[in-house]
């Protein structure tokens, strides 16, 4: 038994080791490749990705796994078996064909959709959604599911959840965020004009950011921050993490909160379980609670009335000229400015989710067969009217906007609103736990909230589901009252709702 199990996390170990060489290529390749490096590094990438599925689905692996699945194993050996039974019986149930095949749709349809976007075109994308669609359709035929066909795209971004269980829970969130967002859009307050619509020196961005990034505990000798055009956390281990953003001097905030937000992503990557390295235990548990870390530090934290209490004469030091004269008050009312807006990845942290829901009906619609692709213009425009009181003028302000589907991301969205619930569920306990935090945060002491966090969610790894972890932390299952209670409280208060 034992000698069974030991062989078998070596194998899991060497397969972590190939994934790690995989996110090294693929950070570099967002950093600081030169561009004619991109053929080279394909075909790199090729090969290691078929070496890793060589390795995963060697009938002697697969026989080591069956035997100890027989087993009555207990506490990490349990999680390790079961998590990494997860991927494998994924790897043999799609059939390689169909995963090549699959593959060069994604590449064929992501340039469909380019040019689509470009000439703000559906009809171009249209024919590769179809076709990427009824792949994905196979995949969840091939893989199996219980209840909706959904579920079982959905498992390949947040494991265990299930479409039945969240979507009444965005249809709570849905029915409480539509009227708050008129309510705030009738006041006709902009506090961010005047304020953040100038030009900000790059160098001192930089810098600031640095020192919030530091501030908030992410070690700089297990990670790093660069620049790419699209920014993300790429966590190659607890103790090599890395960080990117992107500065232009006409968006000091998005730089600022985006560093923040991948703070959140890469304080959880390096509080990972340090017992569990190069383990399934010791892997992050969900896309989903991924996103939680990163808006409960961006938004509940960065966002917040005592975070710049701390901050803004720090931030004024930096930007004397545009900030001279800018008071707390002010300057928290222009971080939080309310706008709906037709674009997702522009949205604040109120009309977000409106966006995030409106895509997720539409992959259920279109998975489930209520739908067809060729209406899905028609049918984002009538709901962004309908959810945020905005209509795009063309498909490429609205159904064509985002990358995820022509990569065959269906599925992923939700994770993103799952995140804003989790985040907030999990801060209104930290509230509870500690009641003086936002005390602390108006100090400057984030330690308090980063022990916390290390301890009731990132040092646990993936031993829970997602729902367990919830439901472990704050004693509940999942709940979209306390985020929208959370947005009702500040957004009430900035925009004086009565
Ligand atoms: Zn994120």
């Amino acid at each position: 038994m034992g000698q069974i199990y030991e062989e078998f996390i070596k194998r899991a170990g060497e397969l972590a080791d190939i994934g790690h060489a995989q996110a090294l290529l693929g950070w570099d390749q967002e950093t600081y490749m030169p561009s004619r490096g991109a053929a080279r590094r394909a075909s790199s990438m090729g090969t290691l990705a078929g070496l890793y599925h060589q390795k995963l689905t060697d009938p002697n692996l697969v026989r080591l796994v069956e035997e100890l699945q027989g087993r009555d194993l207990q506490g990490d050996q349990a999680v390790n078996v079961r998590e990494f039974v997860r991927g494998l019986d994924r790897a043999l149930k799609i059939p390689e064909d169909l995963v090549v095949e699959m593959s060069k749709t994604e590449a064929l349809a992501h340039e469909a959709w380019v040019e689509a976007r470009q000439k703000a075109d559906f009809a171009v994308f249209q024919p590769w959604l179809e076709k990427l669609l009824a792949q994905k359709k196979e995949v969840a035929d091939r893989v199996g599911y219980q209840g909706s066909i959904y579920n079982a795209l959905l498992d390949e971004y947040e494991p265990y959840a299930r479409a039945e269980e969240i979507a009444p829970v965005f249809a709570d969130l849905r029915a409480r965020l539509v009227p708050l967002v008129e309510a705030i859009q009738a006041t006709g307050k902009m506090p961010a004009k005047g304020v953040l619509d100038q030009e900000f020196p790059v160098a001192a961005q930089e810098a600031f950011g640095r020192q919030v990034m530091a501030d908030l505990g992410f070690d700089l000798e297990a990670g790093r921050l660069d620049i790419s055009v699209h920014p993300f956390c790429s966590g190659l281990s607890r103790d090599d993490v890395r960080l990117t953003t992107r500065y232009a001097p006409g968006q000091m905030t998005d730089s600022l909160f985006g560093v923040i937000h991948e703070t959140g992503h890469g304080l959880y990557e390096q509080g990972l379980p340090e017992d569990a390295v190069g383990t399934p235990a010791g892997a992050s548990v969900s896309l989903g609670i991924h996103e939680s870390q990163s808006r409960l530090w961006e938004n509940m934290v960065g966002r917040s009335r005592p975070f710049w209490s701390h901050y803004l004469d720090t931030l004024k030091n930096c930007f004397p000229a545009q900030l001279q004269g800018v008071g707390l008050d002010a300057f928290y009312a222009a971080v939080n400015q309310v706008e709906p807006s037709l674009i997702r990845v522009e949205a604040d942290e109120v009309t977000y989710n409106l966006h995030i829901l409106l895509r997720f009906e539409l992959e259920m619609d279109m998975v489930e067969g209520r739908v067809e692709v060729a209406d899905l213009p028609a049918l984002w425009n009538e709901r962004m009217e309908q959810y945020l009181g905005v209509r795009p003028e063309d498909d490429a302000e609205g159904v064509l906007q985002d990358i995820h589907w022509s990569m065959g991301g269906i599925g992923y969205f939700p994770t993103y609103s799952l995140g804003n619930l989790y985040g907030a569920q999990f801060f209104r306990q930290a509230q509870l736990d500690m009641p003086d935090l936002m005390g602390q945060i108006g100090q400057g002491d984030f330690s308090p909230l980063k022990k916390w966090l290390n301890d009731k969610v990132h040092a646990r790894g993936s031993r829970l589901s997602a729902g367990e972890l919830v439901q472990e932390v704050t004693g509940e299952p999942l709940q979209a009252r306390y985020f929208v209670d959370y947005l009702e409280e500040k957004f009430g208060a900035l925009y004086e709702l009565g």
